[in-house]
């Protein structure tokens, strides 16, 4: 297929696949798009208590600095023990706690885990602890060979 082909070919099936999208674009009339600004906060961050480089107490300092309210930590679980994935006695929530005790109301640190969903699709860490967190981050990091059913299934039971 010849490039102007390809290009054609391409802007069909992107005009199939949108839902009006492209002719608003092309008329100038999307909706006002998300930018930087409009960010409140992130989620599903590694510090170095895991595979991060920087201290939660730096990453939240920065993300505050930069004007955001919130910071969602989210270290890797002990599953992840090749990315520094954290025993249950090194979660981190009495730093983030003692953190957020010093920040005021203007800015919090949410306590999250990035917890690896196990090939029988439970969390790698028991209900009580998992209560524990603000938010769970369920992750499948290994066992990627399992059969299709048997991963949609594990993936199901993971994210429940
Ligand atoms: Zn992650």
């Amino acid at each position: 297929m010849r490039r102007d082909e390809l290009v054609r070919a391409d802007h069909a099936s992107r005009k199939k696949h949108s839902s009006g999208e492209i002719e608003r674009a092309l008329k100038r009339k999307l909706p006002k798009l998300v930018t930087d600004d409009d960010l409140r906060g992130i989620l599903h961050c590694h510090t170095d208590a895991s595979d991060g480089t920087e201290t939660l107490e730096t990453m939240a300092k920065a993300r505050r600095d930069r004007g955001f309210e919130y910071f969602g930590v989210a270290d890797h679980s002990k599953s992840a023990h090749y990315a520094g994935g954290l025993s249950v006695e090194q979660i981190e929530h009495p730093e983030a706690d003692r953190l957020n005790k010093k920040s005021g109301k203007d800015f919090r640190i949410l306590k999250g885990i990035e917890s690896d969903i196990l090939a029988d699709g439970s969390l790698d860490y028991p209900e009580d602890v998992l209560a524990t967190f603000d938010f769970v981050v369920a992750s499948i990091h290994g066992r990627f060979k399992m059969d299709r059913v048997a991963q949609t299934d594990r993936l199901l039971r993971g994210d429940r």
